[in-house]
């Protein structure tokens, strides 16, 4: 059997890095066609010369020269192209098998959306371009066909734990709720006065994972989970109260499903993201992921708790937007970009995310989502206002 084609969006990324670990380990399956950049051009150019891509995707023109300069340089035949149209070609092009979305934030809208237009196998990691667009997504992964795995580790164990026809409809198959697990980040207990000074280092030590800055200030806030929630909606067909949210602080449970007869199925492992994304790559047959077996005597107990909304407003929030839906989630995930990068950049507070989000949120009614562009439009309004609250509230520091 030939090898299948793989393009890696996002592959200097926390996931990307993953995949092609997992990648590496299997070149009788696997061959990498196209991999994807942004900043880390170093990191892509030794990526590039491990794995040969035909193409490499890089963010703008003199980052392309200078690229393929180098590349060219050290003997590899890799073409770099550039900017989202040479995205979207690497996701949809004809001798692509299946395609990571790993790229972070509404940026992978576009690719995800053309591989899955292309009817690929889409490892969809990029949880913000289905919150974004959710029906429009979904519609299009029906319509044109394309096998959508998700890569969250919480919805790769939800998806392992439903049975292969859960596509009738969770009620017909038996289905009570779904247990979300959350690890509650690293201030699951810190004192709420003191989340007032934490610092972006604080809010990215993730206790149990290492991932990008975005999704570990999400985690830190919960928003990570809001945007699960939300994307859990769209990828099994549930309805905002079929999911409940549930603290696991040791991330070993990656998420459970309740059935009507009692019976709790659970999907346990190490928290690597190595199992999810071999999970994915091969389904349904399954392969050596590099990740160490569980050690259930070393672990001896799991804890479970509540989720605290005070503690966490952006889970109040993402919830209220899922149960409004329309445009409500597409700016509540914009409006969290733009205040989870000025919090990065240390111009607003921790806790000032939740209070620009809910800013925006409250700004205008949620309306019907009928095409990307209206999409794109409420994405966009929400960014502008999003980061005139920052400007204020930077001031108001
Ligand atoms: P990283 O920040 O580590 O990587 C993001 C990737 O996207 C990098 O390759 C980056 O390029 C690229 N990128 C950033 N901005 C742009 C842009 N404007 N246009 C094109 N490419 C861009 O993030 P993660 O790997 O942690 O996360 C990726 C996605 O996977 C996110 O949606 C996240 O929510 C999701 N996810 C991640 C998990 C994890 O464990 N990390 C777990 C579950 C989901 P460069 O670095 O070169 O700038
Ligand atoms: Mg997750």
């Amino acid at each position: 059997m030939n090898p299948q084609q793989i393009t890696v969006l996002g592959a200097t990324g926390s996931i990307g890095i993953s995949t092609l670990d997992v990648i590496a380990r299997h070149p009788d399956r696997y061959q990498v066609f196209a991999l994807s950049g942004h900043s880390r051009l170093d990191e892509l150019q030794a990526l590039c010369l491990q794995h040969q891509p035909v193409f490499a995707v890089v963010a703008d023109s003199p980052s392309a020269k200078r690229l393929q300069a180098s590349l060219a340089a050290a003997g590899s035949k890799t073409d770099v192209i550039f900017g989202e149209d040479a995205l979207c070609q690497v996701a949809a092009h004809p001798e692509v098998d299946t395609v990571m979305a790993a790229i972070v934030g509404a940026a992978g809208l576009r690719p995800t959306l053309a591989a899955v237009e292309a009817g690929k196998k889409v490892l969809l990691a990029n949880k913000e371009a289905l919150v974004m667009s959710g029906a429009l997504f979904m519609q299009a992964v029906a319509k044109s066909g394309a096998v959508l795995l998700p890569i969250d580790s919480e919805h790769n164990a939800i998806f392992q734990c439903l049975p292969g026809d859960y596509s009738r409809g969770l009620e017909h198959v038996g289905v009570r709720r779904i247990l979300l697990t959350a690890s509650g980040g690293p201030f699951r207990q810190t004192p709420l006065d003191q989340l007032l000074t934490v610092t972006p280092e604080q809010a990215c030590a993730h206790p149990n994972w290492s991932m990008g800055q975005k999704i570990s200030v999400d985690s830190a806030s919960m928003m990570n989970k809001g945007l699960e929630l939300i994307e859990a909606c769209w990828l099994f067909d549930a309805k905002p109260a079929q999911i409940e949210v549930v603290i696991h602080p040791q991330s070993v449970i990656h998420s459970l499903v309740d059935y009507v007869d009692g019976s709790v199925l659970a999907q346990l492992g190490n928290p690597d993201m190595r199992t999810p994304i071999s999970h994915a790559l091969a389904w349904p047959e399954r392969i050596d992921s590099g990740v160490a077996a569980l050690d259930l005597f070393a672990l001896a107990r799991l804890d479970f708790e509540a989720p605290d909304e005070q503690r966490f407003p952006c889970l109040r929030l993402a919830r209220e937007a899922a149960e409004q839906g329309g445009t409500a989630p597409t700016m509540l995930n914009a409006a969290n970009e733009v205040a989870v990068s000025a919090f990065l950049q240390r111009q607003i507070s921790f806790v000032q995310i939740a209070g620009i989000i809910d800013t925006v949120l409250s700004s205008e009614a949620s309306t019907a989502v009928t095409c990307l562009e209206a999409v794109f439009a409420a994405d966009s309004r929400a960014r502008t206002l999003a980061q005139q609250c920052v400007n204020q509230r930077g001031e108001a520091r």
